[in-house]
């Protein structure tokens, strides 16, 4: 697939933009100050497959504990800051790997080039990051509201100032949770900046509103061949966000590996509870490092047919279901024994 070419810009460990796979990242929903729940959090995302991780500093004390929470995680840390550059400051110093601010309200240019400075001096990059809920009043008037040419407007205005400081070491993202202003405005942007872009829908809503939002606003930016590093915004566990993340790259063709669950809508001729054990396979392959298609399918009438596209299935049948390989079937099991023997033979796969 076409991507749209940036500069390449390097997050702790991680690269982004030029040539490199799409990163995922998250943000952490603990109290930054609280090391623990953090680390924590953190650990269970990058087991999920996190890449950059991004925590919000509100306070003196959580810039602080950017160091210790370093100390204790394998991914890049990226500290969010708002309204106070000293806080930007102190989460350089802290270690942070990259800080995401939004220079409009950071305060004057001079506070913005302290913080610029800082950046600078640690070599480590700036997001600038802009919302539609956060667009200035001259760029409403301009365009009559809140539009996809006013949030890219603001947002350059912020790479232009950052740049005459003499500083290009950036990433920009311009959010908006009316999917359709984002997509136009990640267009128009795309062809002025080039910074890599890490791309998000914002306030997307709960996990269901939220997955389907980010799945349509993102897929449609990464199937134009935009966007550098990817966040799911979803109001729940952030573990969430990364499953999501995950498939959306992996529908695109952007990831490989992993086990891709596929499995039937049901009907009037499904006989065991698919609904459930569907559910329960798609957690059971999460920690099994393969790149197959397994197939859930509801009956023995058209199960093995329609699963044959995958490398391996089961498919219901009364108190009993069976194992199909490539749409033969191979081996009938009790009901209560279906998911078990799936997981061995996934274990022993190749062997
Ligand atoms: S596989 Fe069987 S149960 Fe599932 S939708 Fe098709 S016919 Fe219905």
């Amino acid at each position: 697939m076409y991507r749209n070419q940036t500069k390449e810009i390097r997050i702790g460990s991680v690269k982004i933009g030029g040539d490199n796979p799409v990163a995922i990242q998250s943000m952490t929903n603990t109290k930054t100050e609280d090391v623990e729940a953090t680390v924590a959090q953190i650990l269970r995302l990058e087991a999920a497959g996190c890449e950059i991780i991004r925590c919000a500093v509100p306070t003196m004390e959580a810039a602080q504990a950017l160091g210790e929470i370093k100390k204790r995680i394998h991914i890049p840390l990226v500290a969010d800051i708002h309204f106070d550059y000293r806080l930007a400051i102190a989460a350089i110093e802290n270690g942070a790997d990259k800080i995401r601010i939004n220079p409009g309200n950071i305060g004057s240019p001079e506070r913005v080039k302290a913080v610029v400075d800082c950046a600078k001096e640690h070599g480590i990059p700036i997001r600038v990051g802009v919302n539609s809920g956060s667009l200035e009043k001259h760029l409403l008037e301009k365009y009559g509201g809140v539009t996809a040419e006013g949030i890219v407007e603001s947002a350059l205005d912020k790479v232009h100032m950052i740049e005459e400081m003499g500083y290009d070491n950036l990433v920009v993202s311009i959010k908006s949770s009316d999917v359709l202003m984002c997509v136009r405005a990640h267009e128009l942007i795309a062809e002025q900046c080039p910074y890599p872009l890490h791309v998000g829908i914002t306030e997307s809503g709960t996990v269901y509103s939220g997955n389907v939002k980010s799945s349509v606003g993102l897929g449609i930016i990464l199937y134009e061949g935009i966007g550098n590093t990817i966040r799911v915004s979803l109001t729940g566990d952030p573990v969430e966000e990364i499953r999501t993340a995950k498939l959306i790259l992996k529908t695109l063709g952007l990831r490989k590996g992993g086990i891709e669950v596929v499995s039937c809508p049901t009907c009037g001729r499904t006989k065991i509870d698919l609904i459930g054990l569907a559910n329960q396979v798609e957690e059971m392959v999460a920690d099994i490092p393969l790149d197959i298609k397994v197939a859930v399918m509801g009956c023995a009438v058209n199960g093995p047919g329609e699963a044959k596209e995958a490398d391996i299935g089961i498919a219901g049948g009364v108190g009993e279901g069976l194992l199909i390989k490539k749409g033969q079937i191979v081996k009938k099991v009790k009901e209560e024994e279906l998911l078990n023997t799936l997981r061995q033979e996934l274990l022993n796969w190749n062997r």
